[in-house]
């Protein structure tokens, strides 16, 4: 059985031999790309290489690329604990192909590496194509041997890719595992498909046109190609494992935590509760390795909702004292060697966490046994008032995500049109408070300033583009 350290070698091995140029990962926090939040897929760092305007000395690449979705088009944070398959936190493993090899060799390398090379079983897996991309249909047929039925024809968004409104864009082809019926979910494409049953494991892009402007599509000259694989997941197939949770880095993670607070992973709410936190952590200590530390807007306010939504389920498991920072040697060591920056910056991740677990608990607390007390006669499919989420984010620096966590086991949800018009109140008192100063020109533009960035501090990460996602 292979762990995923040597997963991720050998995926890079396998592509470099087939003639791709190994290339590091990039940050989280993408250079020179003010509208992305943070990089979400390999394809970001490659993002001018695919456009022409970068040139670079290799036509075909490989990478294993840090991941963030936590904001913006793609926020996997809610899914965090809930799903086998998700992370705030994963690697990405790509090939790339920039007007070199097209749809033919990219299934070939696919094919060969998941079956041959990982051998897995060919009669579990099944792939998607976009509806009208009878090449790719043939392609499986003939490369994998696969029967038409499975080869699902999909044809929504989720199986044609765009960078963005204009610019390089084409079908694309996934591949899953089925892990059984004894697993809830229904095959891509059908109703059920949010399930866990049918998992996807590897996305590949192929990009064969240029949107030019809204009516006009263009083919390109020299098409290329973008996959991304998550390494969490295919680590969790070689393992023979239905949940990524269930990966030797997790289990080592989650090892932690248990020790750490004495609290076993058997029951469905504490094994949640240890998985937030091993992910959470994850996603933390790269972000500040990365140059992001918590604050109360944009990226940094990401980061801050993701620390504060793993103390919550630290003190659900009765922690009493910081926790975050106690686990970080455990991540360094299963990371650490993949990932020099996270031992160079560890002293700094360690003194983050511990600096704002220390903050954050005096007010979790309060904050905590108000929400218990507002929330005590909501029964299932209630819906907590605006105000009281308000004053829980403006009072006790609870983030709105944290508070809709909180509720969720008990299926209760959140005002969020009372909880913006909450915002809305205290804003416009603020401004009104401000409007005897006499300085108006450095007032309104103070308040333009809040409005396109202030307003970050709870709107801001919805703010991501669409762009740069595989
Ligand atoms: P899903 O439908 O399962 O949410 P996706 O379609 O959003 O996945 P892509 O954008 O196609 O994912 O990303 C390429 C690959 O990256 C996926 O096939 C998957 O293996 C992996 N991946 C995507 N999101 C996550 C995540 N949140 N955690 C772990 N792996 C992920
Ligand atoms: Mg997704
Ligand atoms: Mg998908
Ligand atoms: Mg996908």
């Amino acid at each position: 059985m292979s762990g995923v350290n040597e997963i991720r070698s050998a995926f890079l091995d396998y592509f470099r031999r087939n003639g791709h140029e190994v290339v590091p990962s990039s940050p989280l926090v993408p250079r020179n790309d003010p509208t992305l939040m943070f990089t979400n897929a390999g394809m970001v760092q490659f993002k001018n290489v695919f456009t022409g305007l970068e040139q670079r000395p290799y036509s075909t690449a490989t990478t294993a690329q840090k991941c963030v979705r936590a904001g913006g088009k793609h926020n996997d944070l809610d899914n965090v604990g809930y799903t086998a398959r998700h992370h705030t936190f994963f690697e990405m493993l790509g090939n790339f192909s920039f007007g070199d090899y097209f749809k033919d060799r990219a299934i070939e390398l696919a094919w060969g590496l998941i079956t041959k090379e990982f051998g897995i079983d060919k009669d579990r897996l099944l792939v998607t194509v976009y509806h009208t991309d009878d090449q790719a249909f043939d392609l499986w047929k003939k490369i994998a041997g696969l029967p038409d039925s499975r080869i699902i024809r999909i044809p929504t968004s989720d199986n044609f890719w765009a960078m963005g409104d204009t610019g390089p864009c084409g079908p694309c082809s996934e591949i899953f595992y089925d892990h059984g019926d004894h697993i809830w979910g229904g095959p891509p494409g059908s109703p059920e498909e949010d399930g866990d049953r049918f998992i996807e494991i590897w996305n590949l892009v192929f990009m064969q046109f240029e949107q030019v402007t809204k009516e006009q599509r263009i083919d390109l000259p020299r098409p290329s190609i973008d996959t991304g694989m998550g390494l969490e997941r295919i680590a969790a197939l070689l393992q023979g494992k239905h949940d990524n949770y269930d990966i030797d880095l997790f289990r080592a993670l989650i090892e932690a935590s248990v020790e750490a607070t004495g609290v076993a992973a058997d029951n469905p709410e504490h094994r949640a509760s240890h998985r937030v936190i091993a992910d959470h952590l994850r996603s933390s200590a790269f972000l500040i390795a990365d140059g992001v530390l918590p604050s109360n807007e944009g990226r940094g306010y990401v980061l801050r909702r993701i620390m504060r939504r793993a103390m919550r389920h630290a003190q659900l498991l009765g922690a009493r004292e910081p926790l975050m920072w106690k686990l970080l040697p455990s991540l360094v060591q299963q990371m650490g060697r993949a990932y020099p920056e996270l031992v160079r910056a560890e002293a700094l991740i360690s003194e983050t966490l511990k600096l704002e677990e220390t903050r954050f608990r005096k007010t979790l607390e309060r904050g905590l046994s108000l929400l218990s007390d507002a929330s005590a006669d909501l029964d299932k499919g209630d819906i907590l008032d605006g105000e009281t989420a308000f004053k829980l984010y403006d009072t006790y620096g609870f983030p709105l995500d944290l508070t809709q966590d909180a509720l969720r086991n008990r299926g209760i949800g959140v005002d969020l049109s009372g909880f913006s018009d909450a915002m809305e109140r205290q804003k416009a008192e603020a401004r009104k408070s401000w409007a005897g100063s006499g300085d108006t020109a450095a007032e309104t533009i103070w308040f333009e300033l809040r409005e396109k960035h202030g307003a970050t501090d709870f709107l801001g990460y919805d703010t991501e583009s669409a762009e740069g996602v595989v």
